[in-house]
Formats: C-alpha cells, structure tokens, sequence
C-alpha cells in the first residue's frame, strides 16, 4: 500500500472509530504501513483525527418548537435524504448565506422561471405550435422587461442588467424549443406554475408546466420542471429520497387530472445552454430527460420524433421493432411500476416527517457516483466541519431500475400485510 494511501485510509478508520461508528477502514495494513514512516508531519493529523468528535446531537423535544407546523416541499424532503444536518440548519436554524448586491444563481432562476411563465400566457390563446418565431421571441423579450421591474436588485447595476440581458438571449432559445417541440408532438402545453398543497401525503410544490394531448381517442398528460442546469432523474436516488421531486409532481397532477387522462411522461428541461459551440443545433441540447410512462409506440405520437431513430422532445431512443432500446427503456415505466414510486415516495414523505420531528441531526451526506458528494453544492460545509477522505458519507449503490423497483414492492408489499 502506498503510504499516502495508508495515510488516508488510517485517518478514516480511526475518525469513524472515534465518532462511534464501526470500524470501516477494513484494513489492518494501513496503520502498520503508516507507522512504518515516511509521513512526519502526517501522522499529527492522524492524532487529532483520532481526538475529534464530528458527530451532531438529536434535537430530540426541541423539533416540535423548531419546525413547528409545516408542508414539506420535494426540495426540503430531498434536502433531508441529502444530509439530515443541512436540513437542520437551513430549515430548523434558518441560517442563510448573506445575499450580494450582484445576482446569483437563485436570481437567475428565478427571472428564467418568471418570464418563461410570462411569455407562455401571452402565447397561451394562439397556441405554442401556431405562434411564429418572431411573435415568440417578441413576448419573451416583453415578459423579461416586465420580469426585471419585478425585483429591485435586477437594476442595481451594469453587470446584473447584462447578466439578465444574456440569460433573455438563453430564453429566447428555449421558448423556440418549446415552440418546435409543440410542432413536432401531440403534447403541447396547458398550464403553467400549478400550485399544489397534498394533505396525504402532506406535501405541496408547484410545477412548471402541464401538457396535454389528444391522441387515438384517448387523453395524456405529461410534465415538464424547468432547470438551470442539467437534471436527469435517477431510481436510485430516488430510491433513497433524493429524487422525489418529478414523483411528487404526478402525485399531484395525477389528483388534478383525474382517471381521463392517462400519464405520458414527466421530464426536466434545461432552460440554458450557454455552454454551446457557434453553430451546434439547438434540438439535443434541449431535449427534456425524466420518465415516461407510455410505449416508444405512443412517445414517438406524443414527444415527436427526430430524423436520427430517437423522440424530438425528450431524450429517448427506439429500435427497429418500434420498441424502445435498452437506455431508453431504463426511463420507460408501466402504470403499476408508477404506483409503486408512487407509493414509495409517500412512504418516503412520512418517515422523513417522522425523523424529523424526532430530531434527527445526523451529519451524514450521500454520495454516489454519478452526482458526487452532498456537500459539493452545501453552504454549510464550514459549521458541520464534515471532511471528506475522513468522515465517512452514505453510499448510494446504483443498483439499476429492477433491482430498485424489486425492493420497493417487496418493502410495500410487505407494510401492506402488516397494516
Ligand atoms: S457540508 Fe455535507 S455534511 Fe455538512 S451539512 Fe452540508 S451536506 Fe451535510
């Protein structure tokens, strides 16, 4: 074993052994390796690892008087499953970062939310897939003077003026995109900003936008969540609470639509794309990503389709056979395998209500491969004093949609019996 390795590996085990958990270092070398020199200085830090607590108090009684009465929305639930003790301070403390005079992430998203909604209701009685191109860009450059008087801060200074001025350019694309995406597809959008408070599963959100259709005499629906930067969903994350948010909203669209409509789709568009070369066709770039829940057969109806065998509108391919290919049927979900999310995700809800009106505090972040650590996106990294290569995170093991949806029923099958 390398040194520095051994190191590392030491640092772990004996921060975990220390902060009472089993000893997962797993290695009876490493110490050995370490000891044996060729660290100096090092070895220090293996000390004070071994002399720090990391580890934070259950709030116990004092949750009820913290949170007091509340509706959790899917970003708060997911904030929990993310890491118990961010959801502590950000929603128990309420400890914010303070806020620049110049805008930030949050702002941006905010404006890109509100004049897309704007735009879209001046588009609303013409139609997406009949309203021209320039009419378009035209409501969504009047949406955005209207949306940059909503907030004081958006006209404090040059760079904030150019900063909105570049994130209208970006809009001016999607809402094209979307205008397209009306063309090629049966689905084109109803509704936009739907508010929604559940009482069971207690949970409420708002979503971006609903699509209808029409189609072989019979009615869909399909959901769209706008994002700032790239989102796809994951069973696996959700799984374990962290991609709640596109289930929680069929929940909810589900009750609106009633038993007449039946469940297309519900996906994630990317509303920038800054990041394109001069001249690269916009199409891929937009296209939306999530779950459907219709046949390749009925998608390519409803989603359009491209002229390279995949869906214009989401990111979704199809075989020869009409069939979706092996990727895409990873996305492709039947009605009872969408009652079976469903259930999970309110079984979800409820505990996390539960552990967090027990108090749970716990400093432990997820991680996995494809999205990292928790704490790469946390503000709170300097109060929790978590380190990573020392604490030890919560794996998430990608373990695929059957295996994943496999467990869910076997666990709900389960509960079922014994209620
Ligand atoms: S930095 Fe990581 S461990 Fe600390 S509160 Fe944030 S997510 Fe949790």
């Amino acid at each position: 074993m390398l040194a520095q390795n051994a190191f590392e590996l030491t640092a772990r085990c004996v921060r975990n052994a220390a902060d009472g958990h089993a000893n997962v270092c797993g290695a009876p070398g490493a110490v050995a390796a370490v000891l044996s020199g060729g660290l100096g200085d090092e070895t220090g830090k293996i000390q004070k690892a071994l002399e720090t607590e990391n580890h934070a108090e259950r709030i116990g009684g004092l949750a009820g008087d913290l949170y007091g009465t509340y509706t959790p929305s899917a970003t708060r639930i997911e904030s929990f499953y993310g890491c118990p003790y961010r959801h502590f301070v950000r929603y128990g403390v309420r400890a914010a970062q303070a806020r620049e005079y110049n805008i930030d992430r949050l702002d941006v998203g905010r404006f890109a939310h509100d004049v897309l909604d704007m735009a879209a209701k001046q588009v609303q009685d013409t139609g997406w897939d009949h309203v021209d191109e320039a009419a378009l860009r035209k409501a969504v450059q009047e949406s955005a003077v209207q949306a940059a008087e909503s907030d004081p801060r958006y006209r404090l200074n040059a760079h904030n003026k150019a900063v909105l001025d570049a994130v209208t350019d970006e809009i001016v694309l999607a809402a094209e995109m979307i205008r397209q995406q009306s063309k090629k597809g049966a689905l084109r959008p109803a509704k936009t900003e739907y508010e929604f408070r559940l009482d069971a599963p207690a949970v409420m959100g708002k979503v971006d936008r609903i699509d209808t259709a029409e189609e072989g005499g019979r009615r869909y629906f399909g959901i769209v969540d706008y994002k700032t930067g790239a989102s796809d969903f994951d069973i696996n994350r959700m799984a374990e609470g962290l991609d709640l948010q596109l289930i929680i909203y069929v929940i909810a669209v589900r009750a609106l639509m009633g038993d007449n409509y039946a469940f297309a789709g519900a996906n994630y568009m990317r509303i920038f794309s800054a990041l394109r070369e001069q001249g690269e066709p916009l199409e891929p770039l937009f296209k939306m990503r999530g779950i459907a829940g219709v046949p390749a057969e009925d998608a390519r109806r409803l989603f359009g389709e491209d002229d390279k065998g995949g869906l214009f509108s989401v990111a979704a391919r199809y075989k020869k056979d009409g069939n979706y290919d092996s990727a895409s049927q990873q996305r492709s979900y039947t009605e009872e395998e969408l009652d079976i999310l469903a259930g999970w995700a309110v079984r979800l809800i409820g505990q996390a209500r539960t552990r967090i009106e027990d108090g749970e505090t716990a400093i432990s972040p997820t991680e996995d491969g494809k999205h990292g650590l928790a704490c790469v996106n946390c503000e709170f990294g300097d109060v929790c004093a978590f380190e990573a290569g020392m604490d030890e995170p919560r794996p998430i093991e990608n373990e695929g949609k059957e295996a994943r949806v496999a467990q869910m029923r076997a666990v709900l099958e389960a509960a079922d019996e014994t209620n």
